[in-house]
Parts: structure tokens; sequence; C-alpha cells
């Protein structure tokens, strides 16, 4: 089946319910049982897919999402998680234990920095950080306490592309455990499992719900590695509700329409930037003139709408006077929505293996489902309120 199909089809069971197109959305703690043996039948099958024994554990609205999202990420299983936090520091929590190192790239999402600055060190384990760009480079950095690569790709502010099947090679020959956010590919243009990754992680929050209307973490894995996830889940309480894991759903039957839509826009709106006089350089791997483009197009089906230009040096004022006045482009975090966005960032202030000089402010763009000459005229006229206000 092809990916198109798949996220049509997979993890929905009409006829389970009256021939109705959706999942049912089970709102549910307390499960009852008729009888002692059914429950003494639930208890001993608590850990295996489909049980239903209390509503925090899950119940069919929670269970279509992780069906339909392990069939799409090529996985044996998948968990839903609150938030895309969640899909981090879970499977993290998982695997480490004190006295443990992990490797993380330097332009990793900043909470996930965060998590290893405080809540990591607090428990023993160590971090260092390493050039996103090391590809087979990272062989030297492995120690023998080292237990999890990080991946992520490209970075979420500054979009450095990884070597995957590089990293994961030399991960798999040492024992040590990959885990990747794929939050920006999705599965639709990277599938992390096929390049040798142990644990996919999304950010179902982005381009699964795709409708910035839901928090929503997945965690997708093979047998071998699912169980030490679900328990690390379900002993730090984590679960999801079923209005939260029914929209996950709803979104990721219309994501290869949206994304292609984001991804066509996006083309469009870089190369227009490129062509600016006020840019410096436009972040984004689909463009020839990225210095990832190379590994993007080896392993990469597509590229979704998210993007970074690093301006020239303008004054802030200048600046706000652009940002303050765009009709479409709403000023905020998160972003796979409908809507186009922005946001200025400062990948300068996270660093600590590599630096980010940038020419001048660097900002964040994500391109919408709008019409794409709407969106160039706003930024057009951007532009014309950013040099009147120099
Ligand atoms: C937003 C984001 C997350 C976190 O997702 P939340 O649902 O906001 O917790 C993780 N990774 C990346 C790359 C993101 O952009």
């Amino acid at each position: 089946m092809k990916d198109d199909t798949t996220i049509v089809h997979a993890g929905r069971k009409p006829f389970d319910n009256h021939g109705i197109v959706n999942p049912p959305v089970y709102h549910a703690s307390t499960v009852l049982f008729p009888t002692l043996e059914s429950w003494e039948h639930a208890r001993e099958t608590r850990d295996e897919p489909g049980t239903i024994i209390y509503g925090r554990r899950g119940t069919p609205t929670t269970f279509a999402l992780q069906d339909a999202m392990a069939a799409f990420e090529g996985a044996d299983q998948c968990i839903a998680v609150p938030s895309g936090l969640a899909a981090i520091t879970v499977p993290l929590l998982a695997f480490l234990n004190p006295g443990d190192h992990i490797l993380m790239p330097d332009a990793v999402y900043y909470p996930a920095r965060r998590f290893s600055d405080t809540l990591l060190t607090r428990i023993g384990v160590e971090t260092t950080f390493y050039d996103p760009t090391i590809g087979g480079g990272i062989a030297d950095l492995i120690q023998d306490n080292t237990r999890v690569i990080y991946l992520e790709a490209p970075g979420s502010q500054t979009f450095e592309m990884q070597d995957i099947p590089a990293i994961t090679k030399i991960a798999k020959a040492a024992g040590i455990i990959t885990m990747m956010d794929n939050t920006w590919a999705t599965p639709l243009y990277f599938k992390p499992l096929e390049f040798g990754v142990d644990i996919s992680i999304m950010a179902a929050t982005k381009y699964i719900v795709g409708h910035s209307d839901a928090m929503l973490g997945t965690v997708s894995s093979r047998d071998e590695h699912f169980a030490q996830i679900r328990d690390s889940a379900w002993t730090l309480g984590m679960t999801v509700g079923p209005d939260d894991c029914y929209l996950g759903q709803r979104g990721l039957r219309s994501l290869s329409a949206r994304l292609a839509r984001h991804q066509e826009t996006a083309l469009k709106l870089t190369n227009w930037f490129e062509a600016r006089p006020e840019v410096d350089r436009v972040l984004y791997p689909a463009l020839p003139s990225n210095p990832g483009h190379d590994l993007w197009k080896r392993d990469f089906k597509g590229a979704s709408g998210l993007f970074g230009v690093v301006l020239k040096e303008t004054p802030k004022k200048a600046i706000a006077a652009m940002l303050d006045g765009y009709h479409y482009f709403g000023m905020g975090g998160s972003w796979g929505g409908f809507e186009s966005l922005v946001l200025p960032t400062q990948p300068e202030n996270f660093r600590t293996a590599t630096t980010w000089d940038p020419a001048g402010p660097t900002l964040r763009y994500h391109a919408g489902l709008e019409d794409s000459d709407d969106l160039i005229a706003d930024l057009e006229e951007g532009f014309e309120r950013l040099s009147a206000a120099r």
C-alpha cells in the first residue's frame, strides 16, 4: 500500500461502528467488567495492544490514531502522548539511566536541549551537543557510556540537514539507540525507521493535527524497543484526551494534499526571498543553494512549509514595521496549521558546539495554505515598510 492510501485507511474500522466513517470518540476513565473472569483476563493481557482496561491506557479512539501512525511510520507500534515535547522526553527517559551519555545535535528543538540541561543532568545523564552536520564524524564523540544518539533534521530554526544513514550505521555497530525528531518532514517525506533510526518522534501538533487546534505527540518503533517506551509513558502517567486523538487521526487523512501545497508555496516563497536585496540567505534544504541540499535530495521525498530567512543587517524598528503590518503572516509559536506564520528566532543564544553568526536577524516563516500570490504581495509590502522605517 502506498502512503497516500495508508493515511486515508489505516486505523479506521467503519463496520465495527455502524458503518460510520470516522472512529467514535470514547470519553472514559472507568471501564467495567461484568465478571471476575473478564476482569482477570483484562489484567493478564493489559500490556497487549488493544486491551481496554482503564481510560489512561487508551480507548478505541486512542488506538485508531496509534494504529494509523504505526502503519504510516512503517513501525510495529506507536504510542500517543500529550505533546511533541512529551514524545521527546518519554523515549529519552525510557532508555537513559544515571551514568549514561547522550549525543544531541546543536540545532535541536530548544525544549529538548533544556530537558537535557536540567532534568537529565539532575538524574546524572551527561549530554554532548554535536555539530548537526558532523555525519560519520559522530564516531569520535562516542564514549563507553553513550546510550542514545538523538537526531533532528532539518533543525527547526536553522535547517541544517543531517547524514542520517551515516550516523545510524555507526550507532548500530556500537549498540547505541537512535531517536529522531521528524516533525518537519513527517513520514510522508522521510521515514526514520527505513534509514536505520530506532525511534521516530513526531510533534503531531504540527502537520498531523494540521489545524492549530490540538497538542499531540507520537512515538513509534519496532516491537524490540516499544515495551520500554510504552512503560515509560505509562509510568509517567502520559495520556491523551479522546478529542485530541480524534483530531490527530482526522488531520492525518488530509496530510498528503496539505503537505504538497505547503511545499509548493514554500518553494515559491523561498525562491522569491532569495532574489530580494534585503535577504542575506534563505534556510530551506529544498533550495539548491542550501548546504544540506544534496543530503535532502538523496534521502527525503519532499519538503514541508517551514523555512528560515536571514536578513542583512536591519535595525529592530524596521523589522517591527515589517512584522507588525503583515495581513496573513501571524506572529506566533508552533506551525504546521493551515495558516501562514512568521517568528523572529535567536538561534545564536542556544548554541554550544557550533556558532550561529548571521548577517542580520533570523526569521522563521511557515507557508500556509493561502494563495501564494496573496502571500507574496503581503511579503512585498512588508519589505516596503521595512525600507521606509530604516
Ligand atoms: C513544536 C515542536 C516540538 C514540540 O511539540 P509540542 O507539541 O509543541 O510540544 C518538537 N519538535 C519540533 C521540531 C517542534 O517544532
